[in-house]
């Protein structure tokens, strides 16, 4: 297994409800090391282009809205298979399938405000990553 790089966002309902700690808690337990983090809040343009694979769903509309309404965290997170491990502590997109001790089913409030975002690859990692870090904000 390789060290790896992934990236994560905390959602507005992580802020919202002053969990960003908490949430840290989980994936500094986990074993994953936050190497870069930032609060921001998602303009329009960041959301849509973030999203944009999504942009034929009927939720697409939905998200937009939900990532812009309150500031986000965004972080780079790095360990030994980051990219799975972090889709492992997440836990499933809807928190009623999400398993126990995941930071979905300890947080999340429906599919839609799901507490956190984390890369599905290593290659879409690389391409997120770019989107909001420099790499000498980065530091491991
Ligand atoms: P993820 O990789 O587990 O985050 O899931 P997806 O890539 O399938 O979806 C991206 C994000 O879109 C999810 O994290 C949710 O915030 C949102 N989303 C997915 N499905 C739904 C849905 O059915 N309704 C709403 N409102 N949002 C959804």
């Amino acid at each position: 297994m390789a060290t790896e790089r992934t990236f994560s966002i905390l959602k507005p309902d992580v802020t919202a409800r002053n969990l960003t700690g908490a949430v840290n808690a989980v994936i500094e337990e986990a074993g994953l090391r936050i190497v870069a983090q930032r609060r921001i809040r998602m303009s329009d343009a960041q959301a849509k282009k973030f999203y944009e694979v999504h942009a034929e769903r009927p939720f697409y509309g939905e998200l937009v809205e939900f990532m812009t309404s309150g500031p986000v965290v965004v972080q780079v997170l790095e360990g030994e298979n980051a990219v799975a491990k972090y889709r492992e502590v997440m836990g499933a997109t809807n928190p009623a399938q999400a398993a126990d001790g995941t930071i979905r089913q300890k947080f999340a409030k429906s599919v839609g405000e799901n507490t956190v975002h984390g890369s599905d690859s290593l290659e879409n990692a690389g391409i997120e990553i770019k989107q909001f870090f420099d790499d000498k904000d980065i530091v491991g």
